[in-house]
């Protein structure tokens, strides 16, 4: 909705917030993407010309067949083997014999043409997909309606009609775009994106930043395709759109382009330097990942190794599990790409707002705190188990930890090790090589865990403290809530003591402590975990080089002691204002 600068004048400045879902500022002409009608030929044909028709729809899958497996070679090689996998479920629908039957059954009993017939079987399948239960199949009725797209455009069109072509550099204004729609566009004149639908896990926003294609969702289509027509303004960081901007808006996100653009480019320098504070203390610098094609970033970026795998990205946007030996070789690649860094695999934290077919339980009503992570593994066994012994056999190089997710007691945290331990016996007893004694560690996000530090300190070999869930825990804020969002302080000294309260724990048994969520990147509070001492922070691969530089412009001692007095404070502004004042110098203008 618009919050500035709009009046009755459609083409008047706009400003509208929306979703930021990939980083960037993109500036440039809009390109209004006008959801296309598709006009579906009915007509009736002649007995005689029913198999002719099954055969015209046969060939039509066919192409789209064809199509789909050439964008998956493209993306494949641009960008990356995930993101080609999207194209796998595209493929799975063309080669479904059943709606084939379907259609030639429509074609033949009922002397439909090949697009009716098609069509509506398309349509029984979307229903269908709408109405099943747990909401996944709804995340694929994008896929669905884009199959369906491109094999009414072959039946209607001339064969493999070439995907409209932007002749010039162009910010894409749409209501939804498909990852292979986002792919035809992406040759190098796709500027940003301004969506409708969309969020940070859908398959278009991977794709988005992925390309690096600055993007911002939940804009609504109304707004777009009444307001804009001439330029318009991406922040893919604060998720902002302008439309129609003013002179002034151009030379300031400009500049803010060429600044951003500048400190990346200064930042890489950084990439062969250890992350130490000014007096000597090393702190451990690892990054996020969801997949392993990303070890590159994380080298690039100069990351010391991977604190946080999010395994579960592996679960996502497909029908089927992977079984073991699909785990073992994603796992193992990072790992090799990686050694002899660390490499942190968390368990499938499946649940919340990552749904995993076949695991998960229908229409919870709080699904961040109902049938999620652990407490799924715990109760699925042999799929737990399988992971288990995927991870211990990619950590036969040495490199890999492993991590359970979610943990809220001693009992489940034993009851994951003991799988653990039931895994590495098999392996063992089958003699496939694995790593015997894998470092096992206890994410810290559930707030009773964090009151359970000391115990769970003396069982687990490391701590990271999940910050993300942990925030939304003790403050009772639903992260994915952006109604009350403002309300998620990251600053909020519960947070902060009850981290120093983990910190502490470890520090009593000897253990190290890492923290990984969100919080791991924000300046300033990275800044205070260094001086509360905390061992690693990780975070996604792009962000560890200005937390790097940070802590190499801070001495250890004065970290400590600003650690020391924040803890004291009792409100999230007194925090947050003491630590800018304090490293002013350092943390500059984001502060
Ligand atoms: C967290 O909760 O802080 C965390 C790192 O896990 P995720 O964001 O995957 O829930
Ligand atoms: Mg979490």
């Amino acid at each position: 909705m618009p919050i500035a600068g709009a009046t009755d004048s459609p083409r008047s400045r706009t400003v509208l917030e929306g979703v930021p879902v990939s980083p960037g500022i993109a500036i440039g002409p809009a390109w209004l993407l006008h959801p296309r009608k598709r006009e579906i030929p009915k007509r009736s044909i002649a007995p005689g010309q029913a198999e002719a028709e099954v055969a015209r729809l046969r060939r039509a899958l066919d192409a789209a067949g064809r199509q789909v497996r050439a964008l998956r070679e493209r993306i494949g090689g641009d960008v990356g083997e995930y993101e080609a996998r999207i194209f796998d479920s595209h493929a799975l629908i063309l080669r479904d014999e059943e709606i084939l039957a379907a259609a030639a059954r429509d074609i033949r009993d009922n002397l439909h043409n090949a697009e009716h017939a098609f069509h509506r079987q398309m349509n029984v399948l979307a229903d269908r997909f709408d109405a099943a239960a747990g909401g996944f199949l709804k995340e694929h009725l994008i896929d669905l309606r884009d199959v369906a797209a491109r094999v009414i455009d072959i039946l209607t069109l001339a064969d493999g009609e070439a995907p409209p072509e932007l002749r010039h550099p162009v910010v894409l204004l749409a209501r939804a775009l498909t990852p292979s729609g986002l792919s035809q566009f992406a040759a190098g004149n796709l500027l940003g994106l301004c969506l409708e639908t969309g969020g940070k896990a859908s398959h278009t926003a991977i794709l988005a930043r992925s390309l690096g294609i600055p993007a911002v969702s939940g804009i609504p289509w109304a707004e777009l395709s009444a307001r804009a027509g001439g330029a318009v303004i991406v922040d893919g960081d604060a998720g902002r759109v302008i439309l129609n901007p003013s002179l002034r808006d151009i030379k300031e996100h400009e500049h803010r382009r060429s600044v951003r653009l500048a400190r990346e480019r200064e930042l890489e320098g950084l990439s062969g330097l250890e992350p130490v504070t000014r007096d000597g203390k090393h702190v451990a610098l690892s990054a996020n990942v969801e997949r392993p094609g990303e070890a590159e970033a994380v080298l690039r970026h100069g990351a010391g190794g991977v604190g946080l795998y999010r395994s579960e990205f592996l679960f996502l946007g497909r029908e089927d599990m992977p079984g073991e030996e699909e785990q073992y070789q994603a796992y193992k690649a990072l790992a090799e790409a990686l050694a002899p860094r660390h490499v942190t695999i968390r368990t499938l934290d499946a649940g919340g707002d990552k749904q995993i077919p076949g695991l998960q339980a229908d229409d919870e009503r709080n699904p961040h705190m109902g049938w999620r992570s652990i407490r799924v593994s715990l109760r699925n066994p042999e799929p737990f188990k399988a992971q288990l012994r995927a991870i211990l056999r990619a950590g036969a190089g040495g490199n890999v930890r492993l991590m359970f997710p979610m943990i809220t007691n001693l009992r489940e945290f034993r009851a994951a090790r003991a799988f653990a331990e039931e895994a590495r016996a098999e392996l063992a007893a089958a003699g496939v090589p694995h790593a015997a004694d894998i470092e096992t560690g206890c994410m810290i996000e559930v707030p009773s865990a964090a009151l359970l530090a000391e115990d769970l300190a003396r069982e687990a070999d490391f701590f990271s403290i999940g910050t993300n869930d942990l925030a939304q825990f003790t403050l009772a804020v639903d992260r994915a809530n952006e109604r009350v969002s403002d309300l998620l302080e990251p600053h909020s000294p519960a947070v902060l003591r009850e981290i120093q309260g983990v910190v502490q724990a470890a520090r009593g048994q000897g253990i190290p402590v890492a923290i990984c969520g969100e919080m791991a990147a924000d300046p300033d509070l990275a800044l205070l975990f260094v001086g509360m001492g905390v061992d690693e922070l990780s975070m996604s691969p792009a962000q560890v080089p200005e937390i790097k530089r940070l802590i190499r412009s801070v001495g250890y001692e004065e970290a400590r002691q600003c650690a020391r007095e924040v803890l004291r404070l009792g409100t999230a502004e007194e925090v947050h204002a003491l630590v800018k004042e304090r490293f002013k110098d350092v943390l500059g203008r984001d502060a």
